[in-house]
């Protein structure tokens, strides 16, 4: 019997669970997208991801009609587009994998209340649920589940799905064409499709991993797997990226590759970790895992966060990364944890409001990874480390940029400016600002905070609301 292939957040025919079992039978399998107005016009979509969605479905299109088959693309709320496809084809089953963000979970229920819905695992290795304490409870601390999570067997290479052939597919289905990208051109950092996303791992398998865990930090460089948005869109199986580090452990030539591929396999338990407290604790979506910073007395100033958002708060290394991201749909994970420790500690603004913006600009803009981020960033999350963590936004550029090759690399306005200024320009004397093109509340804004007295605001901020608890 006909069965729908109902794809979400796996955009792969490599090691599918959903789309396997939908094979099982050797029956017809309807690969069915559906555009979904609530997602779609959420105030956390944005062009930029929408664009690469779009791409990667045109690409899902062209794998699937390799093998025989195509992309059904419909749109309209989920459940009275899949009751249309049900009554089209006679299909008698419907499978998808499941998904952890509130939002996903309450689709899901209520189309599994009405309709024959099947869910399966695939978004993460280990499902919400797996990896709990010895008292049967979700862990709150990463350090602990991580542990949990090694010690669990598999995934095992050999247990990894094999990409189906050919996929028979009903012919008279109609879709819709996959619309017109919103932003300009798909970003050629980020080519859509599986096949990519597999030659990324490889390569960075092949030669980035190594040095990954003394480089991964820096910047300026491209020491990291850049396979967020493939991973986002599940063009990459989680379960092949494990089991992938894993052999690069067991098979590293030295201590250092050892050492990168252990601490890159713990990035992607991070990815997991955050899926399990989303899942579990699903408040945190909106509100601040711990309650008691629910309080917090937050500065409304709408042009302070505009210049935040704009990258124009005069503190280099927080400007080029937002620059960065507003033009390129990426940021680096350092470069992440420093713009939103400006947000949150320096300008003392809502945490949710800079989530809401990553949302809105990143290609791999996920919930419970970017909650995760910023919770953690706040102080406000899971995390044992405490709010009084605060970056020091001048000392984190001078340590992760030395050379200024990033924030050059963003800024145009301080290209002349020399290294020993590029993280505090408002030091240079004024003949060299008029020598480098950079002259300071003209070309280049003013600290729009001091950092010291701000880092007192918000002890005080984060203080008061404890006190409220
Ligand atoms: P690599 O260093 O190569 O890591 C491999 C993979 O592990 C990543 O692709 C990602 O899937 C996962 N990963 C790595 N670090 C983390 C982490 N800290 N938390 C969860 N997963 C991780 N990641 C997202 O995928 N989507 C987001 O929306 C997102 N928002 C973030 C917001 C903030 C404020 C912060 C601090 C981090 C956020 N991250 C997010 C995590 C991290 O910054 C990105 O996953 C990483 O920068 C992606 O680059 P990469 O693929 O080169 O990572």
């Amino acid at each position: 019997m006909t069965t729908i292939w109902w794809i979400r957040r796996d955009l792969r025919l490599h090691d599918n669970e959903a789309l396997t079992a939908a094979m099982t039978a050797g029956a017809p399998v309807v690969p069915l997208f559906i555009l979904d107005p609530a997602l779609l016009q959420s105030a956390y979509v944005g062009e930029k991801r929408l664009t690469y969605l779009f791409a990667s479905l045109r690409q899902l299109d062209a794998d699937l009609r390799r093998r025989g088959s195509r992309l059904i693309l419909r749109q309209g709320p989920p459940m009275a587009v899949l009751r249309q496809i049900l009554a089209e084809t006679g299909a008698t089953a419907i499978r998808a994998q499941a998904d952890v963000s509130p939002y996903a979970r309450r689709r899901d229920t209520a189309v599994s209340a009405a309709l024959p819905l099947h869910l399966h695992g695939g978004f993460v290795v280990r499902p919400p649920g797996s990896v709990m304490t010895q008292a049967d409870a979700p862990y709150t601390v990463f350090t602990p589940f991580s542990k949990t999570w090694r010690s669990l067997p598999g995934p095992d290479a050999d247990r990894l799905l094999p990409t189906p052939m050919r996929i028979p597919t009903p012919p008279y289905l109609s879709g819709l064409p996959v619309p017109a990208d919103p932003a300009p051109p798909t970003n050629p950092l980020f080519p859509p499709g599986e096949a990519e996303a597999r030659r990324r791992l490889a390569s960075f398998v092949a030669g980035d991993l190594r040095a990954y865990d003394r480089r991964r930090h820096d910047l300026d460089t491209t020491g990291t797997s850049r396979l967020s948005p493939y991973l986002r869109f599940g063009q990459l199986s989680p379960r092949l990226a494990v089991v992938t580090a894993v052999a690069a452990m067991e098979q590293a030539p030295d201590v250092a590759a050892r050492k990168g591929a252990e601490t890159w396999l713990s990035e992607l338990i991070w990815r997991e970790f955050y899926a399990h407290v989303l899942y579990h604790f699903p408040h945190a979506r909106r509100r601040s895992f711990r309650p008691q910073y629910d309080n917090i007395a937050w500065n409304e100033d709408a042009a302070t966060f505009a210049a935040w958002c704009a990258g124009e708060t005069g503190y280099p290394v927080v400007d080029a990364a937002m620059r960065q991201l507003a033009e390129t749909g990426w940021m680096h994970n350092r470069a992440r944890m420093i713009t939103a420790s400006f947000l949150v500690k320096d300008l003392l603004i809502d945490w949710r409001k800079g989530e809401q913006w990553f949302m809105r600009h990143l290609l791999d803009g996920d919930p419970a990874a970017n909650n995760g981020g910023w919770q953690w960033s706040a102080g406000t999350g899971t995390d044992a480390a405490p709010y009084f963590r605060i970056f020091n936004p001048t000392t984190q550029g001078q340590k992760f940029d030395p050379r200024g090759d990033f924030v050059r690399r963003w800024l145009p306005e301080l290209a002349l400016v020399p290294d020993r200024y590029i993280h505090t320009p408002w030091e240079m004397p004024p003949a060299l600002q008029q020598a480098t093109h950079c002259r300071i509340g003209r070309e280049y804004p003013a600290p729009i905070v001091d950092h010291q007295l701000a880092r007192q605001r918000t002890l005080a901020a984060f203080d008061a609301a404890k006190a409220v608890d």
